[in-house]
């Protein structure tokens, strides 16, 4: 029998959250996305429709071929047409081609919209719920039943919305989730709606809150202390309008203050590092008054509050901030900081338990560097080879000289870049020159063909990604800029970054880092 404390959670960070404005996530972001979900153990995972767009198409089809260890792919689709039978109807054939672990279907809860909006009477609505969601039960072992418009159509009709909850359920969903759409409910509001629910339907109920009154979170924890089971949101609240309940703020709520069980066992201390992997991947800038994960959620500033917590930390802590996976910043400690690097030495294969000093010296390191505008949440292989430098294991497979860069505006208003770059391996100078359709492939192309002579196993690092962040935006062009660059070897995916008031700079060190991080992982010998 299922832990009466489990609580399902469903993210939805890569359909909801993609709703945000300014989000866009490739098809390799999404991939990457979703192997952290299953990494931490999120139980279902949200990806969209399966033909929204070609992106979506390519998403579904690559992840055919993969298996994850513990999350559920879950595909988002409508209700059928109002006038189409459900096994013609084109969306629905199209969940059915999807692959899917688990359906949500989707279907209007209020009256006002069923009779304004979809324009059809409310009797034909209920059948399009219950014809959609049998017919996806006889092929998909779980099927989910986005109410929508569930709180508002309450307040307007009650009778109405409970009886679409009833529709779905006698249909076979395995969860009905009453949607907060428009957000604007209000948690006195949710707990009266849901015991009225519990009183009326004996099923399991899911929760899914937008955020814009504010309350998107605590509306989620007190659905929960009504006894809902299953819970919807996305990492960092990114969403439409206001966002979506925040899952980084709803989990550890659960789990450390209710006592539910949410991600796999052992893994909320991966919370902090998988909200700014997220955010990195967003290309979003962290919050850093978020709860829980943010930068600030532990940093004690004023005299009084230091003396507190480095006597006892729950004098002014509301959960000890290792349990998130985040650290406590206040200025006569850094323990918290040491230990984290010894912790991750260690996965690298360094022990620096019995070298105090080397931790000193990477901690400062770190803490310079983050005050120029350097992150290593999600630039892992920069931060192992700053490690392995200063542990002093770290390769050097070739020296640069110097490299140069020119751009050059066509009279048919193209762009060229070359870029000629001088190197030494060996004992041997090497200079190239290559051409691109930007500085920083002309760059990469160059410093490739210098090298691959000597490491023939260049070809097969790839760079994947390459993402650009103003620091400062006030300062206009003279702005610091940091260049995140994502690569792989076809096997494994390892970010690198640089930081620099010049563009081309930046770039350089990343691309430096990510080469001499894949050399070092395919077993290339230091040469140089
Ligand atoms: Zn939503």
């Amino acid at each position: 029998m299922e832990d009466k404390n489990k609580i399902h959670i469903l993210d939805t960070t890569l359909r909801d959250g993609s709703q945000r404005a300014d989000i866009s996530f490739s098809v390799n972001d999404k991939l990457q996305l979703i192997e952290r979900f299953d990494d931490i153990g999120i139980d279902y995972v949200e990806i969209g429709f399966p033909a929204s767009n070609p992106k979506e198409a390519e998403l579904f089809k690559k992840l055919k071929d993969m298996k994850f260890q513990y999350s559920k792919i879950v595909a988002f689709g409508m209700t059928r047409y109002k006038n189409v039978k459900v096994e013609d109807d084109k969306n629905i054939k199209q969940l059915m081609g999807s692959g899917a672990d688990a359906i949500c279907v989707v279907g209007k809860s209020s009256s006002l919209h069923v009779e304004k909006v979809i324009e059809t009477s409310l009797e034909n609505n209920l059948s399009m719920i219950f014809d959609s969601i049998e017919y996806l039960k006889k092929y998909f072992p779980e099927v989910i039943f986005d109410a929508e418009h569930f709180f508002d159509g309450f307040k307007e009709n009650p009778e109405y919305a409970m009886k679409t909850l009833k529709t779905a359920l006698e249909a076979g969903a395995d969860y009905l989730c009453p949607c907060d759409t428009n957000g604007g409910v209000l948690p006195g509001e949710v707990s009266e709606i849901i015991d009225r629910i519990n009183k009326s339907v004996k099923a399991d109920i899911g929760a899914h809150f937008h955020n814009d009154s504010g309350c998107g979170v605590a509306n989620t924890i007190i659905a929960v202390q009504k006894g809902v089971k299953m819970v919807h949101g996305t990492i960092n609240g990114y969403g439409e309008r206001c966002g979506n309940a925040d899952l980084c703020q709803v989990i550890p709520n659960l789990e450390i203050k209710l006592n539910k069980k949410c991600l796999k066992k052992g893994s909320l201390k991966h919370l902090t590092a998988l909200s700014r992997f997220v955010s990195e991947t967003a290309n979003q800038v962290t919050n850093p008054s978020q709860p829980f994960v943010g930068r600030n959620a532990f940093t004690h500033k004023g005299g009084m509050h230091v003396s507190g917590v480095s006597k006892l930390s729950k004098t002014f802590e509301h959960v000890d901030p290792g349990v998130v996976g985040n650290t406590r910043r206040i200025l006569i400690s850094e323990l918290s900081g040491k230990k984290s690097i010894i912790l991750k030495a260690k996965e690298f294969g360094i022990e620096l338990e019995n070298d105090l000093k080397k931790v000193s010296e990477i901690l400062n390191r770190v803490q310079n560097m983050e005050h120029k505008g350097y992150q290593f949440e999600a630039a892992d292989g920069s931060f192992e080879l700053l490690v392995k430098e200063v542990a002093g294991v770290k390769k050097r497979f070739f020296k640069l000289e110097s490299f140069r860069v020119l751009n050059e505006k066509k009279e048919d208003g193209g762009m060229m870049s070359e870029a000629t770059v001088k190197v030494h391996i060996k004992g041997k100078r090497i200079i190239e020159t290559s051409e691109g359709n930007g500085p920083v492939n002309a760059l990469d192309r160059a410093l490739r063909k210098s090298i691959e002579g000597c490491y023939p196993a260049l070809s097969n690092i790839k760079l994947t990604d390459f993402k650009v962040r103003v620091l400062n935006e006030k300062k206009g062009t003279g702005a610091v800029v940091r260049v995140l660059i994502e690569s792989s070897d076809g096997k494994k995916n390892w970010g690198t970054i640089g930081v620099s008031e010049n563009i081309i700079e930046a770039s350089w060190q990343a691309l430096e880092d990510s080469i001499v991080y894949g050399l070092m992982h395919v077993g290339e010998n230091n040469d140089s």
